[in-house]
């Protein structure tokens, strides 16, 4: 029997996931990840969704066994599922993931189970329907609601909220979310804002809500109990005596997770990002559209660039970001 190979970087971590933005288009504009006015990438410079799912088999074949596919919002993309459903069948995966911001899930989320994705992150950041246009710009709560019902009722089991939590925008809400996931059996991860492209109305500073002071505020309602459990990310997750729910903090600011990164990042563009607060990164579409027909290449392109993993991120929300790229680009 072959050994997998494992892709390795200079710190000794084993990189198997790998997170796919395959646009960076969305039908919201939420204010801490896009500006209200957003020049978007012309779709001549995409991946189509062939090279996507060629980049993602390589990956596999190189021992990552788990893509989330994200964007932008992913399920705007045209005939996305055809992606879902190659991802989907390639041997050495054995997650499927994607995070998404709901809007679509009414019509599609029986195609994605279909497809063989396991898990849904799905975005929400507030329950009430004039918060939730505020934070979104655009979005319809209702809609996004009858979303997370409908993959409910075609039998995803494994659903997480992603909630981004701003100070005076939605900081009274956390007990109210903790609340709607315990009534629909579903778990809800804290998401403390990160510093990516300039968003011209919106004060990062000003709105930073800390993990710390998330738990205090739920520690008023529910009794959180630490586990030790990890997903290898940045998630630090927490039981809640008498429920199934788990409820998790990703906090970049409070609590630096790079020693334990696993993941890589491909943009929609074909840019393979070492590190979500880096711009270390290799032109994979190049490499891809160089060698139509050899993926040994594409390979050795993806095992080269483990040299330049950076050891960490350096988030500081009180200067300028240092980066440009929006997360809609990089993929959350
Ligand atoms: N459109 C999909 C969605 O919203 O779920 C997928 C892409 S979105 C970029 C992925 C995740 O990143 C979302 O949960 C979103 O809340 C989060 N996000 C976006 N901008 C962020 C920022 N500046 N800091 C922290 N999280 C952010
Ligand atoms: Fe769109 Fe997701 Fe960014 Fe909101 S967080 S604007 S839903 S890509």
């Amino acid at each position: 029997m072959s050994v997998q190979e494992q892709l390795v970087d200079n710190f000794s971590r084993v990189v198997n996931y790998v997170r796919i933005s395959v646009t960076d288009r969305c039908d919201f504009r939420c204010i801490y990840c896009m500006d209200d006015e957003m020049k978007f990438i012309p779709r001549a410079q995409l991946l189509t969704l062939e090279e996507i799912a060629r980049i993602g088999k390589a990956f596999t074949e190189l021992g990552v066994n788990k893509i989330r596919i994200t964007g932008g919002e992913p399920l705007i993309r045209r005939n996305i599922i055809k992606l879902f459903n190659d991802l989907g069948a390639l041997p050495g995966l054995k997650e499927l993931v994607t995070t998404t911001n709901g809007s679509q899930l009414e019509a599609m989320a029986q195609q994605l189970k279909d497809a063989g994705v396991k898990r849904l992150n799905i975005s929400l950041d507030s329950l009430d329907a004039n918060k939730f246009k505020r934070i979104t710009r655009v979005g319809d709560l209702n809609k996004v609601l009858d979303g997370i019902d409908t993959a409910l009722a075609v039998g995803f089991k494994k659903i997480k909220i992603n909630a981004v939590i701003l100070k005076n925008r939605n900081h009274d809400e956390v007990v109210d979310l903790v609340n709607y996931v315990i009534d629909k059996g579903i778990d809800i991860s804290f998401i403390e804002e990160m510093p990516l492209g300039v968003i011209g109305d919106h004060d990062r500073a000003e709105a930073y809500y800390s993990s710390d002071e998330i738990r205090r505020d739920l520690e008023s309602s529910f009794e959180l109990i630490p586990t030790t459990e990890t997903t290898a990310g940045p998630s630090k997750y927490y039981k809640l005596t008498g429920h199934n729910t788990r409820v998790g903090f990703i906090s970049p600011h409070s609590h630096n997770f790079c020693d334990q990164c696993n993941r890589v990042r491909l943009t929609c563009e074909g840019r393979l990002l070492l590190c979500l607060g880096q711009e270390h990164s290799v032109d994979l579409r190049k490499v891809v559209r160089a060698h139509p027909d050899n993926d040994e290449a594409l390979k050795q392109a993806i095992r080269d660039a483990m040299s330049i993993k950076p050891k960490g991120h350096d988030f500081n929300l009180n200067e300028k970001p240092i980066i440009f790229r929006h997360m809609n680009v990089t993929g959350g």
